[in-house]
């Protein structure tokens, strides 16, 4: 299945054809058709979602990852100044080790979601593996928090059939995203704000990330971020959470 997949990554889903062979999508090549998206999220309405609706002027900031010491509380004291929400999907170990963060995140009115324990590929865990993931994620956002998500992320924004049907018998919604600013990437703060200007459009759901693996990683992303904010307002923007994008 993934090898095939793997072939053509962006094969259109009009053809006739099993849902197992719905493409795995990788994180570091990412560059999703809108059109394949809005397919995806029509064939799984009300479970699989990329984009919110268009016909409102809303946008939403989410940030995958954390939460961390370094880049989170950042992030945080930038939404807090400018008064915005945004939802962070959070890695179960990291809430595990930086359970104060978690809890200022839900203080300060953002949603969480859950973005598997450990980062693991989906697709390639059974279902009692990814049933784990998803579980130790939420019961550890809850001991923390009090709080019970239903918002999912996959990690690599990878799936198959089988895990969003899984992950829709969990309970949860699968939001993905409609715009990634290549943070992770090194993009500077000048690279990271067309992006988000070039693709933006009412119901975009932006990807951002709030926990770096090299030092110094997503300093330009947070540069970023008040310009982001000022800028899409200017345009008329309201920013919201991820689940009022989806309602
Ligand atoms: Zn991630």
């Amino acid at each position: 299945m993934l090898t095939a997949c793997a072939k053509n990554p962006f094969k259109r889903l009009t053809d006739a054809e099993p849902d197992a062979t719905i493409p795995v999508r990788e994180l570091q090549d990412y560059n999703l058709n809108p059109e394949q998206a809005k397919a995806l999220q029509e064939r799984y309405q009300g479970t699989l979602y990329y984009k919110g609706d268009p016909e409102k002027k809303y946008v939403a900031l989410t940030f995958d990852d954390g939460p961390d010491g370094v880049y989170t509380p950042q992030i945080l004291s930038i939404l807090h100044d400018k008064g915005v929400p945004a939802t962070f999907f959070v890695v179960g170990k990291q809430a595990n080790a930086y359970p104060e963060v978690l809890q200022r995140i839900a203080q300060e009115g953002h949603a969480i979601g859950n973005h598997s324990w450990d980062h693991r590929k989906l697709t390639r865990l059974s279902s009692d593996e990814l049933t784990d993931q998803v579980r130790s994620t939420e019961d550890e956002i809850r001991r923390i928090t009090g709080f019970k998500t239903t918002l999912f992320r996959t990690p690599y924004g990878s799936f198959d059939s089988n895990v969003i049907n899984e992950l829709k018998s969990l309970g949860y919604k699968v939001v993905e995203w409609s715009i990634y600013t290549r943070d992770l990437k090194g993009k500077n703060k000048n690279q990271i704000l067309s992006v988000v200007n070039k693709e933006v459009s009412p119901g975009s759901i932006i990807l951002q990330h709030c926990r770096a693996t090299v030092p110094g990683q997503l300093n330009a992303s947070v540069q970023a971020l008040p310009e982001i904010i000022d800028q899409l307002r200017a345009q008329g923007y309201e920013f919201v959470t991820v689940e009022r994008i989806i309602q």
